[in-house]
């Protein structure tokens, strides 16, 4: 395997630190509203590293975050009249309601900061004792220019100690010192602990250093998170975990980039904000964005729309009907070497493709000349067992790394309906076995009609509709 390193901007070898289990850590959502697609297009690309790394035969423990507690959460929580853990539970569910939409895989760990602050406090006096954090009337500070490595990941320059912020997200290159702990004030309500150190509350960029040291140890294999997150919550990361473990902290950081919309940054006030949810009510499938979004390598832009999401929920479609027409094939004869040598050589190049620093977009390629070969052998109505069973293996397999194919269910009695329709096609009474059509058409179900009044049920995708 190789893998962009941020930190060397180099394509490197991927070697764990410990080849027994590979430790990667991804930031995670901030549960404090539903999340937009630009934010599934990384969680679907922390899918493609775990089933990548899995499928490269490694072990993984993945952990990621929920950010329960930060500037937006208790903002939010208080708009809505909302304690916070009420407010980010309901978050937090929503989140896993979106990724199990696109076929994400869970992670081992999904840390909450609120669950994690003993660590955090930990950490946060080990670095008051070590010179780097020190008390301000308004919180504790971290003091970028103590760490001489600061700015390595991202280029920032340490501004030597000028000016401190208090807020979670700030500009790029205002490497200002950085709140490690906030001291309550009145916008903070009942959210503060005031054990140790002052009454209130940890600020963002300390829950990471704190889950990951808690759950993967000082150094972690992969770190990634959206290209946004370099500066200033990865490069404040380093200087806290650094600072603190006196350990190298991540060997690996990889950034997948932005999702933009029709060209355009995704912003509430240009009105082309979306979330997963707002693509389900234009009736698409939620698997053809991810399809969208593994077509791009992840390094670079990606232009969401809905015509070019139209595209994918077809070729879906054709993916869905090519592998049904497999399992409909007479399996008899000898194998064909051809076919067998197409089957070997495009599954190698599959697991080259996306081995190489997860260019899932090349992968893809080989993932559709499988794809056409089996539209190929459906022309000629028959396979042998052999080489359905290779298909089959490799489709399989290609599955775990990408993750396009997602199986459901046609309930048992549209088979019935279908076959009733099927009479009535054959006695020709087309106005009765059309409203047969439209009963399984209501159930999101469609029919493909095939020679010789055979007949697929698929799931009906409307193209977007
Ligand atoms: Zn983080």
């Amino acid at each position: 395997m190789q893998v962009y390193n941020t930190l060397s901007k180099k394509i490197e070898k991927f070697t764990p630190v410990n080849e027994d289990e590979v430790k990667l850590y991804c930031c995670g959502p901030t549960v404090y509203d539903f999340v937009h697609i630009g934010n599934i297009r990384t969680f679907i690309f922390y899918d493609i590293i775990r089933r990548t790394l899995l499928g490269s035969g490694f072990k993984v423990k993945q952990v990621i975050n929920l950010t329960d507690v930060d500037d937006k959460t208790i903002k939010n929580s208080k708009i809505r009249g909302m304690g916070l853990k009420e407010f980010t539970d309901k978050y937090t569910e929503y989140f896993f309601e979106d990724i199990d939409k696109v076929n994400i895989k869970r992670a081992e760990v999904y840390p909450r900061a609120t669950e994690n602050i003993e660590e955090m406090k930990a950490i946060i006096l080990g670095l008051l004792e070590k010179g780097y954090a020190y008390t301000a009337d308004d919180g504790i500070y971290y003091s970028v220019s103590k760490f001489k490595d600061y700015g390595k990941l991202s280029g920032a320059k340490a501004d030597g100690g000028l000016s401190r912020i208090k807020n979670d997200e700030y500009d790029k290159e205002n490497a200002t010192d950085f709140a490690l702990w906030k001291n309550w004030t009145e916008n903070d309500g009942d959210v503060y602990w005031d054990k140790e150190l002052p009454k209130g509350r940890p600020g963002w960029h300390i829950e990471c250093s704190a889950m990951s040291l808690r759950y993967l140890g000082e150094t972690l294999d992969i770190h990634s998170g959206a290209v946004d997150l370099i500066f200033p919550h990865h490069e404040n990361e380093i200087a806290q975990s650094e600072a603190y473990n006196g350990k190298k902290f991540v060997k690996y950081w990889v950034h997948p980039e932005h999702l933009l919309v029709n060209g355009k940054k995704m912003s509430k006030s240009l009105y082309n904000f979306f979330t997963l949810r707002d693509i389900e009510k234009q009736e698409f499938d939620p698997m053809s964005f991810r399809l969208m979004i593994i077509d791009t390598h992840y390094r670079s832009k990606l232009d969401f729309s809905f015509e070019s999401l139209r595209k994918y929920e077809k070729t879906l479609e054709d993916i869905d009907i090519a592998l049904k027409l497999l399992e409909k094939l007479e399996k008899i004869g000898p194998a064909d070497t051809e076919t067998m040598d197409i089957i070997k050589n495009e599954s190698n190049d599959f697991e080259d493709a996306i081995g190489k620093d997860f260019d899932t977009h090349s992968a893809l390629l080989h993932f559709f000349k499988i794809i056409d070969l089996i539209n190929a052998k459906a022309q000629k109505g028959k396979i042998s067992l052999m080489e359905y069973d290779n298909l089959i293996e490799t489709i399989d397999t290609m599955n775990g790394f990408i993750g396009v194919i997602k199986d459901y269910v046609v309930p048992k009695n549209l088979f019935k309906i279908a076959e009733e329709r099927k009479s009535l096609r054959q006695s020709g009474d087309w106005k009765e076995a059309d409203k047969k059509r439209n009963v399984i058409k209501d159930a999101g179900f469609k029919i493909i009609d095939l020679a010789n009044s055979d007949y697929l049920i698929i799931k009906d995708r409307k193209y977007g509709r």
